[in-house]
């Protein structure tokens, strides 16, 4: 019987009752290698009711105890990174060397969050009025909720769950049911680091899952990570009943390419931002835009034959760049959209859709693949792809290239290559895109900053991690006071001033 990935709530694993699950695939063969349980609306109230009770407890642990924690759960992860590494590998699909860079990323998050006292320290005024003091504090949610996406099985929740922790929340996680085991590996090892019972669950499912979380009146805050039509409904949902979102959406991330950048390196940053991943980043670039014809055609000229060259094969294998796509259904939509570029009349330099990987024929690998001469109205240049699939959408000027940027649906990240200060600085000042990359193709902000798009790429009020992680997680509360010998006679029937 194939093996079933379960739940983890009230602090250890718990089997799957509902009686519905899903299968898992490695994406490197096609094979089923389990079924992950799908949990019911009992199950996920379950998961509330474990956090709830162990939400004073934790919300009284002073914020010191809390990052002795995360920072014993950091020492585990530095440990095992190999271990999750090769989970996220054998069912995302993804390098080693790749997932081994998420975890690292998601590790920087814990790092950030360990600094929890320093980060929960309010602000002090003395004499707001004549022997009147102020203070405000940051205090917990108390039960709160993340819904993650496949592409990063482990650094998409560390964006959320360790400044949600660090603040004195309960957490409940939701994640992909496509790769669902790295989950459990980081609950039990917050476990083992000391976290009491109920203050960290997984409950794996899917829509009835969501839903019982979007609509559960003891859960205060959803986070939420995938693609925009799926982030509207969880804002639109979670904040009809009463919950503070932040849910961040797809991208259509544009790289400028102006006329002085310098070409090999604009080249290989490409390389690594187009088909790292088999571009199943939010943050990977998806089209570049050449600024003039002479830019245009050197580009494409460099980038074939390294498109072609590209190193494909199992995440498992040390020399390959890239891995398969998740799943066969993603596979048949990446190939669906390489046949629309085809058909709407983009010039098909490279085609990945030949591509066979000897000795893993059921495997779901697709080449790396290049289009020149997209054009804005076409559905390959509208929608977001996320396979290796990279679109040359030329332009005769900068002006043109920032105007299809700040129209486009999509405002997650965006880079220029350019040697030209002036450039690079009116671009980071006018584009209408949440994370410039200037020289950098993939400028993922680092965990004390915070990521989050702009546009169709985040609905809500506050980025994730960093400092607005710390205010998504907590509440503002403003304290004044003033004691025996600040107190004046007489009632007051006039609105209150200081004096
Ligand atoms: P997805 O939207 O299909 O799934 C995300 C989560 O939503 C999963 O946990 C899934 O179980 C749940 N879900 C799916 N369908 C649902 C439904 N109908 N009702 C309720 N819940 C549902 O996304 P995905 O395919 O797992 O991930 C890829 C997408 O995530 C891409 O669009 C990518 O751009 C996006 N993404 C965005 C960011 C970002 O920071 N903006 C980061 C990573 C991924």
């Amino acid at each position: 019987m194939a093996q079933e990935i379960s739940h983890f709530i009230g602090g250890r694993i718990v089997a799957g009752k509902s009686g519905r699950s899903a299968p898992v695939y490695n994406p490197a063969t096609g094979e089923s290698s389990a079924t992950v349980a799908l949990a019911s609306t009992a199950e996920v109230r379950s998961a509330v009711e474990a956090a709830k009770a162990a939400a004073p407890g934790w919300a009284a642990t002073t914020p010191l105890r809390r990052a002795r924690i995360l920072n014993r759960f950091l020492a585990i992860l530095e440990q095992r990174i190999d271990t999750l590494a090769a989970v996220i590998t054998a069912e995302h699909g993804k390098v080693l060397s790749d997932a081994k860079g998420e975890i690292q990323r998601g590790m920087e998050v814990v790092e950030f969050a360990t600094a929890a006292p320093q980060l929960l320290k309010g602000e002090v005024t003395e004499n707001v009025g004549t022997r009147v003091d102020s203070h405000s504090l940051r205090q917990p949610l108390g039960v709160v909720a993340g819904i993650t996406p496949f592409n990063f099985p482990a650094m998409v929740p560390m964006w959320m769950f360790p400044v949600a922790l660090a603040c004195g929340n309960c957490f409940i996680l939701k994640p992909s049911e496509r790769d669902p085991s790295a989950s459990l590996l980081l609950a039990e090892w917050l476990k083992e680091a000391g976290l009491p019972d109920g203050v960290f669950s997984v409950v794996q499912g899917d829509k009835e899952a969501v839903d019982a979380i979007l609509t559960d009146p003891d859960i205060n805050a959803v986070s939420f990570v995938g693609s925009t039509p799926i982030a509207r409904y969880i804002y639109e949902t979670a904040t009809r009943h009463g919950k503070r979102c932040q849910a961040l959406g797809g991208a259509k991330n544009h790289m400028i390419v102006m006329p002085d950048a310098d070409m090999d390196q604009a080249v290989d940053a490409l390389m690594g931002a187009a088909y790292g991943s088999a571009g199943e980043r939010c943050m990977a670039i998806s089209v570049a835009v050449p600024i003039g014809d002479k830019t245009a055609d050197a580009l494409v000229a460099k980038l074939e034959p390294k498109i072609r060259a590209l190193k494909i094969g199992p995440g498992t294998d040390p020399e390959a760049e890239m891995g398969p796509l998740v799943t066969k259904q993603h596979y048949d939509k990446v190939r669906g959209y390489i046949d629309a570029g085809e058909a709407e009349g983009a010039k098909l330099v490279v085609d990945g859709r030949s591509f066979r990987m000897q000795g893993y024929e059921d495997g779901y690998f697709v080449g790396g693949t290049l289009f020149d001469n997209v054009t804005t109205d076409m559905k390959i240049y509208k929608e977001e792809i996320f396979g290796p699939v990279l679109a040359v959408a030329r332009a005769p000027d900068y002006a043109t290239a920032a105007r299809m940027i700040n129209e486009h649906e999509f405002g997650n990240g965006t880079a220029i290559f350019t040697r030209d200060g002036d450039a690079a600085r009116e671009f980071a000042h006018q584009i209408q895109v949440g994370m410039v990359g200037i020289n950098v193709p993939i400028p993922v902000p680092m965990a004390f900053h915070s990521f989050g798009g702009w546009k169709a790429s985040l609905f809500g009020d506050h980025h994730m991690h960093g400092p607005e992680g710390v205010r998504f997680y907590t509440k503002l509360k403003t304290i004044t006071s003033r004691w025996p010998t600040g107190i004046r006679s007489g009632a007051d029937f006039v609105m209150p001033t200081m004096k």
